[in-house]
């Protein structure tokens, strides 16, 4: 499921117009082995065709809404992306976990991001539940634990 082929269809079957610039930078972030900033994400898009700055922010943010992509700040409060392991799912509705070493972020489908009870007159309007650690990859080439 990674040639643009794919990921083209993969677009088109949410009814989403096909870019070049919405399957390059999936692409990327599909063949990524960590999670990417935007300056990262400019970077390895130097080959080809210019994808200017405004336009690589509104793939981005499109992606994210698509759930195809996630986007969480690290600890410099960067904001980093990474490709959603099922893109088919509310990311709302499970739990994720975030490698704290490469910054991906993994869908955890079998756990249910239970809504808490609020207390009388909150309203909530996103529930993020992740748990953070080492991803299998990090962890085999990773640091002593
Ligand atoms: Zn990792
Ligand atoms: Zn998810």
């Amino acid at each position: 499921m990674n040639t643009t082929h794919d990921l083209a269809q993969l677009l088109r079957e949410r009814g989403a117009r096909v870019t070049p610039a919405r399957l390059r930078v999936l692409a990327l972030l599909r063949g990524a082995d960590r999670a990417l900033s935007h300056h990262d994400i400019e970077e390895r898009l130097v080959d080809g065709t210019p994808v200017d700055r405004v336009t690589l922010y509104r793939v981005l943010d499109w992606l994210v809404e698509q759930g195809l992509a996630h986007k969480l700040a690290d600890e410099q409060r960067v904001f980093r992306f990474s490709a959603a392991s099922k893109a088919d799912l509310p990311h709302g509705s499970h739990a994720h976990f975030v490698c704290d070493d490469c910054g991906k972020v993994f869908c955890l489908e079998e756990v249910a991001a239970a809504a808490p009870r609020l207390p009388d007159g909150f309203a909530s309007t996103q529930i993020d539940f992740s748990v953070h650690g080492h991803c299998a990859a990090c962890n085999v080439s990773g640091a002593p634990k």
